[in-house]
């Protein structure tokens, strides 16, 4: 096995079945880094995307372009286990709230986009309540009208804020993302599912259910439809251990 070794940016890009991944030491660091630069797109992959990177060519190159993506899943973490690449995963859920904690801290401005009406109705009550200081400058659902969003994604860039955190699914979120941001500063990031938990819609997996691995049961279990997509699991594990160690 060997140490991992970074850039300055605390960040080395390393590969999954040919899919972008950076090994960091500090996630948290490197999100902050880059900011600090020019700004830039993060992505959280896991095993469920790495497949759908490979079979949507769209999803592949806005991974192949992202400044930084996060192992985020357990199967990414043991792919690049086999290559002799040790990392610690790093949930986009949690790194997005340690982004939005020090998004309070340093006065960022922060715009959350996504979710359902309800979800964000209530997520904006909270924080409200939990982080006073938290400056949200732009805060819109995730089920507009088509004829709406145009309004929306220019008041967003002339808003320009330091932190976007886009709750669309993916691939969507990622795609938009990359269209939205062009040469924008600021940190964009796909998180999912993660409003609705932080809003107490849902409820995240329990860390028993992290350490077993088994995360995405939990999910399934809360989310029968979600079946489907949780076939590109074995796949994942089966590609890696045909082809994974030849993929850096
Ligand atoms: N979503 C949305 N608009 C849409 C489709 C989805 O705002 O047109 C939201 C949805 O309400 C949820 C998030 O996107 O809050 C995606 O959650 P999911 O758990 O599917 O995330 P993924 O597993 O795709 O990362």
């Amino acid at each position: 096995m060997e140490a991992l070794t970074t850039g300055p940016r605390d960040q080395r890009r390393c590969h999954v079945l040919g899919v972008p991944v950076d090994a960091c030491r500090d996630v948290t660091a490197a999100a902050i880094g880059l900011h600090a630069e020019a700004g830039g797109q993060i992505v959280t992959l896991n095993a469920e995307m790495t497949m759908l990177a490979r079979r949507n060519a769209d999803l592949g190159a806005v991974i192949r372009a992202a400044d930084l993506v996060v192992p985020d899943g357990a199967g990414v973490v043991w792919a690049l286990a086999r290559q002799g690449i040790m990392v610690q995963r790093s949930p986009g859920i949690e790194l997005a709230w340690s982004l939005l904690k020090y998004a309070e801290a340093h006065g960022w401005r922060v715009a959350l986009v996504g979710a359902s009406p309800e979800v964000m109705e209530r997520l904006s009550d909270r924080l409200a309540q939990q982080s006073p200081a938290l400056q949200l400058v732009f805060v819109e659902h995730g089920y507009q009208d088509a004829g709406v969003w145009p309004e929306l994604e220019a008041r967003l860039r002339r808003l320009s804020p330091d932190l976007v955190l886009v709750a669309l699914g993916v691939p969507l979120q990622e795609i938009w993302i990359q269209r939205m941001r062009d040469r924008l500063p600021g940190l964009w990031m796909g998180v999912g599912g993660s409003f609705d938990v932080w809003s107490g819609l849902k409820q995240r997996a329990p860390g028993w259910a992290s350490r077993l691995q088994i995360e995405w049961l939990y999910r399934l279990l809360q989310d029968p439809k979600r079946w489907k997509r949780y076939l590109a699991l074995p796949q994942f594990a089966w590609s890696v251990l045909r082809h994974g160690e030849r993929q850096r």
